[in-house]
């Protein structure tokens, strides 16, 4: 990349994966001039092990942590922490801070990323937010009713998670199911409750849903396939109306985890289109020219909101490329991971169910790790999940980018060095 004609001053809002990202990439690509990153935290830090490695305690808020604390100082970033900007105004480019403090750039990058949804149990929601010290952050030390989204709801989890714990988690998505697999390493007693059957399919396909989804029986969590239709504070602890179950059962804490929802409450408030999330065009651009969006709060034109850690990352790069007037790099294959039970799963590109034309590959035996599941429509793969298998995640990536041509019998045996499909293509 090389520097044109550019902003001399860049404000970025948020301090996660997208935001650091944002202010790392305009250093690294030259952008010599003012950058502020504002954080709501004492300092950035990463959200992925909040439910695995950081939940379990054996990792600590500094080894998640983005950037070393000098990083900062040495690439000039003006980081402002403990931080919120309260108001955004688009024409005048300037920010408004809790404190009452004003920013002012040529740019301004939003990267607040989002908060963790309720549904489904508005009644309970709307009875705790109506008390006066309830706010975003519900007191979780009276309620016992938690979700997981930062450093202090993993605290305040991790609090409560002690050897025989009652814990009902409600929701088996990804971070639901890595809560659970977490909390049974503590020891604790786990129900997990979700309607889906099996759920996350849409992710990573029926078949490794089905077989990920088993995993928790497994290793002593009780999955109810049912939704929870009211959670109610006692003195007891959490007394769960699970549907379908004629008594109400009691928990010493409740995990929330039911999905996200977007910060664009100060987009929405400047007067930038929000459906969603922040809606932004390919680079990232918003309703305003000046004012851009990245990572988990913000939602492309046509596109489904990514809500996953790479996504960020490259919105934060594709950000910086268009502040400086240069082309972005090419786009891959959408990417994830989760961890469960200690196995290492990855997810690349769109798993569609096998139908007239998509074909479902195993390499290897399903359910016996390493394995992976490939997507095929035609001679194309189109998706791919790998369970402990990194270097076939890899290559599955690389075939999509590149849009090779593959046999599935070439897939399916384990043999096959998948990189000199990828080759033997060039
Ligand atoms: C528990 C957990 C586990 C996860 N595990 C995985 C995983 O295994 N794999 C994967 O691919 N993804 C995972 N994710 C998703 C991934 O972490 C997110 O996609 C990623 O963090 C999004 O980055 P972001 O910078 O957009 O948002 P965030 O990380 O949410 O950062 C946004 C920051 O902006 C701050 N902020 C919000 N409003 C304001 C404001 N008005 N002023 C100033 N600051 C503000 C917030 O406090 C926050 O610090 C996980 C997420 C969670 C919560």
């Amino acid at each position: 990349m090389t520097v044109s004609s550019v902003a001399s001053s860049v404000v970025v809002v948020g301090g996660g994966i997208a935001g650091v990202s944002t202010v790392a990439e305009l250093r690294k690509h030259g952008y010599t001039g003012e950058l502020t990153l504002v954080s709501a935290d004492p300092i950035p830090y990463d959200r992925p092990p909040l439910s695995k490695d950081y939940l379990l305690g054996a990792k600590g808020l500094e080894s998640i942590s983005l950037q070393a604390p000098e990083w900062y100082a040495e690439q000039r970033v003006d980081l402002i922490t403990d931080a919120l900007v309260v108001a955004l105004d688009p024409a005048a480019g300037t920010v408004e801070l809790s404190d009452g403090r004003e920013l002012s750039a040529d740019r301004i990058v939003l990267a607040t990323g989002g908060h963790s949804r309720w549904p489904d149990l508005e009644r309970v929601v709307r009875e705790l937010l109506d008390r006066p010290s309830a706010g975003r952050d519900i007191p979780r030390s009276t309620t016992g009713i938690h979700t997981l989204r930062s450093d202090d709801d993993a605290d305040a989890l991790r609090h409560v998670l002690l050897p025989r714990a009652r814990l009902l988690v409600v929701g088996a998505g990804l971070i639901g199911a890595e809560v659970a697999s977490t909390a049974r390493k503590l020891e604790c007693e786990v129900v997990l409750v979700d309607p889906a059957d099996p759920p996350i399919a849409p992710a990573v396909g029926v078949q490794v849903a089905t077989w990920l989804h088993s995993l928790h029986a497994v290793h002593g969590v009780e999955t109810v396939t049912a939704t929870v239709e009211k959670l109610e504070s006692t003195s007891a602890g959490v007394v769960a109306h699970i549907a379908g179950e004629a008594e109400p059962r009691t928990f010493d804490a409740v995990l929330l985890a039911v999905g996200m929802v977007p910060d664009a409450a100060v987009a929405k408030a400047a007067g930038l289109e929000v459906d969603n999330g922040v809606l932004v065009d390919d680079r990232q651009v918003t309703s305003h020219p000046n004012v851009l969006a990245v990572g988990d709060c913000a939602r492309r034109r046509g596109h489904r909101r990514a809500e996953h850690w790479e996504a960020a990352l490259h919105d934060g790069q594709r950000a910086a490329a268009t502040i400086l007037g240069v082309e972005a790099g090419a786009e891959t294959a959408p990417w994830f991971w989760t961890d469960r039970y200690d196995l290492h799963v990855e997810v690349v590109g769109e798993m569609h169910e096998p139908d007239s034309e998509h074909e479902s590959v195993v390499r290897g035996t399903l359910g016996e790790p390493p394995f992976s599941v490939f997507i095929l429509r035609g001679e194309r793969v189109i998706g791919a999940v790998a369970v402990d298998d990194p270097a076939t995640a890899k290559a599955a990536r690389r075939l999509i980018d590149r849009g090779v041509d593959v046999r599935a019998s070439a897939l399916a045996d384990p043999t096959t060095d998948l990189r000199k499909l990828l080759r033997a293509a060039r």
